[in-house]
This record gives C-alpha cells, sequence and structure tokens, in this order.
C-alpha cells in the first residue's frame, strides 16, 4: 500500500540529521503529501520547513516531542498543530532545553572525572540544535572509546550507568498540559516500548482527562499484532490513532522516512480536532519545579 503520510520525524533542530529544508525536499522525492515536523522540545526547525513545505506543495503540520520522565524509562508526547509562536510556550521550551544543555555538561565532566577525555565543545558541535544522549556517545565514538553507540550507553550514558545523569522531569500528563497550554493536539508517541500495552491501560483515563487526543498506532517498526492491539485501545478511549516513521536519518531508526503506512483519516480527523480549538484562548501552563541534579 502506497504512503503518503509521515506525521513523526525530526530535523537538525533536535536530533535529527537533515535540516528541515532537506527533510521536505527527501519527503518531495520520494512521494508524500502530508509530514508532521516533530522536533524534540523545540519548535526551532518549524518556520523553514513549512516554508520549504508550502515551496514543495506539501500539507505541512507543526509539531513536537515533548520527552518526559516515568519509572524507570520515558514517554514521549507528541503535539500536533501547536500554535508555537506563543511567548508563553516558547519560554517552557527554552528552560526544557537549558537544562538538556546543563545536563550534556554534567555528563562531560562525569566521564572526564573518569578519564575519558572527550570535550564538551565536540558535543556542542556535533549537537547542533538541543544535546541529548546520543550526541555525547557519538562524541565518545570519534575519539575511539567505544566501537559503537550501544557500547557508549552501555558502558557510560545509559540509566544507572558511571556517566549517567537524571534529567528535568515532566510527567506525561506534564506534557499534555504543555501541549494544551499551546493550542495542541496531545498524542502519545510509540504507546508500546514504555510503559506496556497492559500497564498503558491504567494510564490512559488520567491522560484523557488531561486532555490527550490521540494514539500512535502505526509506527515504525511495530507489528501488525501491536497495531491491532493500539488501534482497540484508541478506539475503546475514542482517541485518535496516528502514525509515523520517527525517521532521523538513514540508519538511525530501522524504518525510512515514509515508510510506514498512515491512513488519511488520521489526518482528517487531527485536522477537525485543531480546527475547533484554532482562536481559542489556550489553558495555562505552570512548569514544575526541576530536579536538582547532583
Ligand atoms: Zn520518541
Ligand atoms: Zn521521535
Amino acid at each position: 500500500m502506497a504512503n503518503y503520510i509521515d506525521l513523526h520525524t525530526h530535523s537538525t533542530a533536535s536530533d535529527g540529521i537533515y535540516s528541515p529544508t532537506e527533510l521536505l525536499q527527501r519527503a518531495k522525492d520520494i512521494g508524500l503529501r502530508v509530514l508532521a515536523l516533530t522536533d524534540h522540545d523545540s519548535s526551532d526547525g518549524i518556520d523553514e520547513a513549512s516554508q520549504a513545505a508550502a515551496s514543495l506543495d506539501i500539507d505541512f503540520i507543526p509539531g513536537i516531542e515533548i520527552n518526559t520522565d516515568v519509572n524507570g524509562g520515558e514517554v514521549h508526547m507528541l503535539g500536533y498543530f501547536i500554535e508555537y509562536q506563543l511567548p508563553a510556550f516558547q519560554a517552557v521550551l527554552k528552560v526544557l532545553r537549558d537544562a538538556r544543555e546543563r545536563r550534556g555538561q554534567r555528563m562531560v565532566e562525569l566521564l572526564n572525572e573518569q578519564g575519558v577525555s572527550i570535550a564538551w565543545e565536540k558535543v556542542r558541535e556535533i549537537a547542533q540544535g538541543a544535546v541529548g544522549r546520543p550526541h555525547v556517545a557519538k562524541a565518545l565514538l570519534e575519539a575511539g572509546y567505544v566501537q559503537t553507540i550501544g557500547e557508549a550507553f552501555d558502558k557510560y550514558i545509559g540509566t544507572g550507568r558511571p556517566a549517567y545523569v537524571p534529567r528535568y522531569k515532566l510527567s506525561p500528563v506534564d506534557a499534555v498540559h504543555l501541549i494544551a497550554s499551546a493550542n495542541g493536539l496531545p498524542v502519545m508517541a510509540h504507546p508500546v516500548e514504555l510503559p506496556g500495552l497492559e500497564e498503558l491501560r491504567n494510564w490512559l483515563p488520567e491522560l484523557c482527562e488531561a486532555g490527550l487526543v490521540g494514539l500512535e498506532t502505526y509506527y515504525g517498526p511495530y507489528t501488525s499484532e501491536q497495531e491491532q492491539a493500539l488501534l482497540a485501545l484508541a478506539n475503546e478511549y475514542k482517541l485518535i490513532p496516528t502514525g509515523g516513521t520517527d525517521f532521523h536519518g538513514p540508519g538511525i531508526h530501522p524504518t525510512p522516512l515514509g515508510g510506514r503506512y498512515v491512513p488519511y483519516d488520521a489526518v482528517e480527523r487531527l485536522k477537525a480536532a485543531a480546527e475547533e480549538r484554532r482562536g481559542k484562548t489556550p489553558p495555562a501552563f505552570e512548569l514544575p519545579p526541576p530536579v536538582e541534579e547532583k
């Protein structure tokens, strides 16, 4: 089945390889008609992407992906049709990104203390946009301390490893509220990994109550069994089943850009929900206090 839609992609505004313009050009090359840009904690790529999309006649959806922490891992929340220029929303994103930057610096300090000599400037240079653990891993790889990105996580910066640093914590419900504060549509990203499908059922009432509107169902490598299970959950909780590849660049995630079939119905339902909110005064968002990083 030919696919015309990808609602989950990253650019150099976070940890993607391609600039927003390059990403849209690739989307055009493979015949995509609808693309959402969903960079981590950043809307900085949206203006460029939306200009490129207009010139290439691609239907563009401004989006974001907010990282949140739960016991034992992370939950990611996508936000579609965000009114990203809202100053209060930008102020919160800046706090989140600054916290990431401090976290990156702290990881480099810990590595240095353990005799692993990589420079913060190098990590910054690799990251370009928002700094994340993959950039620290790449610096370790380039400096020859590890043979693979996976080894960098296993040996140094994965949870519980010697240079791991916990981050500024936002809960999934916080992320739903944050996205709603920009009149966006909160959609839970790749829900299978965490907390697991069974536990997800316990979470959904609270998330729906907070304003969740969708569940990422047609996700990159998910099997048809997983897709069916998520579709059933989405229907049960009246959530919009969305989908995409989580494309970051060739070889980073298993699914190529546009490589997962997403029904057009997902786009239509998102558009209808966005239309209902447009122009309304969004609820204010209060950032929870930062968790001190020791
Ligand atoms: Zn994600
Ligand atoms: Zn993603």
